[in-house]
């Protein structure tokens, strides 16, 4: 955490907290990695300066949950069903993994989430082969530098999905001891969790209580439509008497009204990925839905194996999903969307935060919170001439534009390009890993199968 003062000078300050508003010639003093001081003209000896002329200054985005270390096999299932990419990846690729190809993984996903704007990322790591395998997963968060939810999973393979018998990994508790004996860490822990019907019931209720034995927040898929299975996720953690606040629930493309209602009386928030869902056919992503019951709603990006690992794409789509559900019956009665892009950039930044229990500390810029700041250039070709801001960021910008990345207060990105990292080793790695991972699934193409040419 540098202890020197950086001042951020005459950007649009986009701040997401109702307090602090949006300020045009704004500045923003950060001090040990918080946010100081956000106005205008901001007076600080001895302090850093980067101009952020021509820039949107806004909170870094929340990413609710990815599986990062699907990064070496990125694009492998471009355009799957939900039944295929179940019975791909965690049937099969999940299983050629080694330690090291879930380190390159974690570290490339989550710097390329950090390249994206993505300042907290919850990686749902379900690839828990062996603790080897878990250490390595935590050590690539930890080199990429990112704000992270660690959500530890199960091991890959089937006989961990249908009404498993297999109880949540007892390592997590090693894990909780050796990494994570404080919360208060760049880096959290979360459970991963199984619903009841991937789990049997008994197996829930074990999982359920570790996560809480554990004093750690749940994270858990719900209602996705797969072929002849017919299963009410969250109506089953409800009779188990498992639903609570510190719960998010995934998805929920085919979760019940009943359901929903459910997850808004016991206080539970939800991530919705409507990319994914609307490519894969998990059902229709349910933004409007739950907002409309009063369920905080985050926006996540799910598996960069079939989905762009940004969330300019995750706001974009859920907004225009959102629009076509208003569509009426016929002409006579007028189009009325409710869905704004203020809402929609409120997903991805502060409404993540809280669906990770961290919006006292990230998701807004507002003196305290921690120094987690994105600087979005507007006087780009894709972004000039600004007139909304807001609009500029929803349906214009994309990763080309962000310039500036900070994780409390440490830059990781400045003027385009990702800092102290050496990008050849990490593609190189990636191509190894992708090499060996998809040779034993007959996956790999054949112009891939080549030798990794030297860096
Ligand atoms: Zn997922």
């Amino acid at each position: 955490m540098s202890s020197q003062r950086l001042l951020i000078r005459n950007g649009f300050v986009v701040s997401m907290d109702p307090d602090v508003g949006d300020v045009p010639s704004g500045d923003v003093l950060v001090e040990d990695g918080k946010i100081a001081e956000i106005g205008r003209n901001i007076e600080a000896s001895e302090a850093e300066e980067v101009d952020a002329a021509g820039m949107i200054v806004m909170p870094g985005f929340v990413d609710t949950h990815r599986h990062t270390w699907q990064t070496p096999v990125r694009g492998v299932l471009p355009c799957c069903t939900l039944d295929h990419y179940f019975a791909v990846m965690l049937g099969s690729v999940g299983g050629h993994y080694r330690p090291e190809d879930v380190h390159i993984g974690n570290h490339a996903g989550a710097l390329e989430a950090l390249n994206g704007g993505v300042t907290t990322l919850l990686d749902w790591s379900h690839i828990n082969n062996t603790p080897d395998h878990s250490d390595a997963a935590i050590q690539g968060l930890k080199d990429a530098g990112i704000r992270a939810i660690y959500a530890h999973g199960v091991p890959t393979g089937g006989e961990w999905w249908a009404f498993s018998e297999l109880e949540h990994p007892e390592d997590i508790r090693r894990i909780r001891d050796t990494y994570f004996s404080s919360d208060d860490g760049l880096i959290t822990l979360a459970l991963a969790a199984r619903a009841p019907g991937n789990s049997n019931f008994e197996v829930a209720k074990h999982d359920w209580e570790l996560a809480r034995d554990l004093g750690i927040r749940i994270s858990v898929h719900v209602g996705m439509r797969l072929t002849d299975i017919h299963v009410h996720h969250v109506k089953n953690i409800h009779d188990l008497g498992l639903m609570g606040p510190d719960t998010t629930y995934i998805h929920c493309t085919d979760s019940t009204d009943e359901e929903l209602d459910l997850i808004k009386e016991t206080g539970g928030t939800a991530s919705v990925a409507p990319y994914v869902e609307m490519l894969m056919g998990h059902g229709p992503p349910p933004t409007g839905k739950l907002l409309q019951r009063g369920v905080p709603v985050s926006l996540s990006v799910d598996v960069v194996s079939s989905v762009p690992g940004e969330m300019f794409t995750q706001m974009r789509t859920a907004l225009v999903f959102e629009r076509i559900g208003a569509f009426t019956d016929t002409p006579d009665e007028a189009f009325a969307p409710t869905l704004t892009h203020r809402e929609v950039l409120e997903l991805a930044t502060i409404e993540g935060a809280r669906a990770c229990a961290l919006q006292d500390k990230v998701g807004s810029l507002a003196p305290g919170k921690q120094a987690d700041i994105v600087l979005l250039k507007t006087n780009a070709i894709n972004t000039a001439p600004m007139v909304d801001p807001i609009g500029t960021i929803v349906v214009f910008a994309d990763t080309s534009n962000v310039d500036s990345v900070f994780v409390a207060g440490r830059a990781v990105k400045r003027n385009g390009e990702l800092v102290n990292v050496d990008l050849d080793d990490v593609i190189r790695k990636l191509d190894e890993s992708r090499n060996h991972i998809l040779s034993h699934g007959e996956l790999l193409p054949n112009w891939a199968a080549e030798p990794v040419a030297a860096a």
